[in-house]
């Protein structure tokens, strides 16, 4: 199988890399892509021997170019949005790692989609943003989209085998979608004020890039899950639940009609959904240790206070209430995360940004991309202004 891999410098693009390198017969790295982490690019092209690397910008390209020219390295340098979507639809391609983060990652991942690639999706952020649009287009190509996200991974395995994204006739009550809490699941909302982008990215369980760090720390991280589902699976809001469970050990669950919970488990350790994905029908090692049990001893499952982590309700509210509103949550969380990140917004006020923005910006249809990226627009424009009626 030969691969792109969009965001190959990230925390995902370095676990599916270090998976694809256990299995060199099956897999062929095609193209990496990254943004400013040239330093790393070089190496994983050194290590790869993609036949392109795709960076930020022209200078990123000319020091990748010569780095790579000094190791007598063949790869093809190039650079900028239209490259990465040149890289996501390659005709020898098979299949496309998504894990760029953000918006961002959209326009290359639609363009896997359009030229119907084995899509595995860990950038969330693209199917939250374009849900309908992005699943038309998937069904219209014949594109095979899988998760990666541990929880949605978790799903697919636990449902049927030939499950086709309708729950009923299959017995299926509810998907329930565990969260860790994140590092702050023991604070009160008092003292949540004061916290530090340091203290946000510390997660307990996962390493993982920064913006999904915060995310989980507010856990926004679970309401783009929910949206995510509800396209992956086509399951509605009201049957997609979230239970907190710290230990995350159990990566989600499917509740069925006669009783029956089917949950996916294993260690917290991204290689296991991405080998999943990856080799899917098949099974292939990931480098992941066998779980042991009691050696974790305990499973703790508690309700999530919906009053500490407003995320989530803001969420399923506009899953609830479609139209633009997903791609408005996204937009404005992604620029509120970016200001706590720059220091120049609280905590608390991430809520807050993404609250205010929802109710500002005017709810509409959005029935093409061209909608969607309007809607982007005008949710980074308003939360932008938000983040700064509310500066440190
Ligand atoms: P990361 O910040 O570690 O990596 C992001 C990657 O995207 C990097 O390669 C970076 O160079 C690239 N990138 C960033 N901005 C870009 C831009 N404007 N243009 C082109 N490339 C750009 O993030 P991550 O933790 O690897 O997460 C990637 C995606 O996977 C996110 O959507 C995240 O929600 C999702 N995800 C991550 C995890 C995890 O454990 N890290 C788990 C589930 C889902
Ligand atoms: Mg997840």
């Amino acid at each position: 199988m030969k691969l792109t891999i969009l965001g190959a410098t990230g925390s995902i693009g370095v676990s599916t890399l270090d998976v694809l390198a256990r299995h060199p017969e099956r897999y062929e790295v095609m193209a990496l892509t990254g943004n400013h982490q040239i330093d790393l690019l070089a190496e994983q092209c050194v290590r790869f021997k993609p036949k392109y690397a795709v960076v930020g910008d022209a200078i990123g390209a000319a020091k990748l170019q010569a780095a790579l020219g000094q190791r007598s390295v063949k790869t093809e340098v190039a650079y900028g949005a239209e490259a990465l979507e040149q890289v996501a639809s390659l005709t020898e391609v098979d299949a496309v790692m998504a894990a760029i983060v953000g918006a961002a990652g959209l326009a290359p991942t639609l363009a896997a989609a359009r030229a119907g690639k084995r899509i595995l999706l860990a950038n969330k952020e693209a199917l939250v943003m374009a849900g309908s649009v992005f699943m038309d287009i998937v069904r219209r190509s014949g594109a095979l989209l899988l998760p990666i996200d541990s929880e949605h991974n978790a799903v697919f395995q636990c449902l049927p085998q030939d499950y086709a994204g309708s729950p009923g006739g299959r017995g299926i009550k509810r998907i329930v979608l565990t969260a860790s809490g994140g590092p702050f699941r023991m604070l009160k909302s008092s003292d949540l004020a004061e916290v530090t982008p340091e203290q946000a990215t510390a997660h307990p369980n996962w390493t993982m890039g920064k913006k999904i760090s915060v995310d989980s720390a507010t856990m926004m991280n679970k309401g783009l899950e929910v949206i995510e589902a509800h396209w992956l699976f086509g399951m509605p809001a009201a049957q997609i639940d979230v239970v907190i469970h710290p230990q995350s050990v159990i990566h989600s669950m499917v509740d069925y009609v006669d009783g029956s919970v089917i949950a996916q488990l294993g260690n917290p350790d991204m290689r296991t959904p991405i080998a999943n994905a990856l080799a899917w029908p098949d099974r292939v090692s990931s480098g992941v240790a066998s779980l042991d049990l009691c050696a974790i001893g305990r499973l703790d499952f508690l309700p999530v206070d919906l009053t500490q982590f407003p995320c989530v309700a803001l969420a399923y509210r506009a899953l609830e209430e479609g139209n633009n509103r997903a791609a408005v949550l996204n937009a404005a969380n992604e620029i509120a995360v970016a200001a706590f990140l720059d220091r120049r917004l609280s905590f608390l006020n991430i809520s807050a940004v993404i609250q205010s923005t929802l109710d500002r910006v005017a709810s509409s249809p959005v029935r093409d991309l061209a909608a969607i990226l309007e809607a982007d627009r005008q949710g980074r424009q308003m939360a932008e202004m938000e983040c700064r009626s509310r500066a440190l």
